[in-house]
């Protein structure tokens, strides 16, 4: 499902002393089946995107399109629409296994489905299911999610999303807390719902590298207003706009440009150390 901001501003407390203006006429399309990624120092009004699309929030002006549908500063006509757009919808918040208060994993995850009363056959098979597409073996269905590890949490904070098949996946700051295994897992994760369930897909992260690792395009904020956009190796190539932003671009991209500079070499963007590294030995032989 394709998602559409026609020219959204939000504003939090408005008409009031502490009014504040978290974003101002932001137009931006997400493409079905493809990776977006909203980076923008803190502050910037990423999270507050992501809670208006689904919605959370309600824009303050402008409109957000899903397919046919329409939010708009009136919200939606009934409850019922709004269910619907949140089972479709599936937001990761950032740390959302804090959120955790069953005692297992299997009770974790079918807790958001007994709320919209899927059957119980049904929820279990849902349960199986997303525990497997994040990489976890059945028997975790009986642990308890507290005494898991920070990336072993984070699968399972994913899959009680997963469980619904939304159509359209938002993660808030994924590898927050993360180690390196964990962002590896991550990443492999995000890149498999992308490939074999066609989600659209909506990263919101200051990981510049985790960006460049999945994203198709690139979306940089400041002050709630759209700085640049485009493919991500487009929008990667203008290094000093994202310094003036606060903001670096990818390790792996800087290194290119760098060669470029320095060398006249143009070895090119990969997303994989290891085709930079096979690239450069083709230089140097
Ligand atoms: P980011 O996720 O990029 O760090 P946010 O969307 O959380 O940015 O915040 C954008 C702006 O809105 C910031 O100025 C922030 O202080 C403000 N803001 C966020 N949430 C609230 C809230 N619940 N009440 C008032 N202001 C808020
Ligand atoms: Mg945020």
């Amino acid at each position: 499902m394709e998602i559409k901001l026609n020219e959204v501003s939000f504003s939090y407390n408005p008409r009031s002393q502490i009014e504040t203006k978290a974003l101002d006429k932001v137009s931006i399309n997400f493409p079905e089946g493809k990776i977006t990624s909203i980076i923008g120092r803190s502050g910037s009004g990423k999270t507050t995107i992501a809670e208006l699309i689904n919605a959370l929030l309600f824009p303050s002006e402008g409109t957000i399109e899903y397919g046919s549908f329409l939010l708009s500063s009136k919200g939606i006509q009934n409850n019922h629409e709004i269910n619907n757009l949140r089972v479709n919808i599936g937001l990761i918040f950032q740390f959302p296994e804090e959120q955790f208060f069953n005692m297992t994993v299997k009770d974790e995850i079918s807790f958001g489905m007994k709320y919209f009363k899927y059957k119980t056959k049904d929820i279990d098979n849902r349960v199986k299911n997303s525990l497997k597409l994040v990489g976890l073996s059945e028997e975790y269905e009986n642990r308890n999610p507290f005494t898991l590890s920070s990336g072993e949490k984070r699968k399972v904070a994913i899959a009680s999303i997963l469980a619904f098949n939304p159509k359209v996946i938002i993660l808030d700051e994924p590898t927050i807390g993360l180690d390196a295994l964990g962002k590896k897992n991550l990443i492999q994760l995000i890149r498999k719902l992308k490939m074999r369930l066609n989600k659209t897909i909506i990263i919101i992260s200051h990981d510049i590298d985790l960006v460049h690792a999945v994203s198709d395009n690139v979306i940089l904020l400041d002050k709630g207003k759209v700085i640049t956009e485009g493919d991500k190796y487009t929008v990667f190539k203008n290094e000093e706009l994202f310094k003036e932003y606060g903001m670096h671009i990818p390790k792996m991209i800087e290194f290119s440009n760098l060669v470029f500079r320095k060398k006249g070499i143009k070895i090119g963007y990969r997303d994989e150390i290891n085709d930079l590294i096979k690239d450069i030995y083709r230089y140097v032989k």
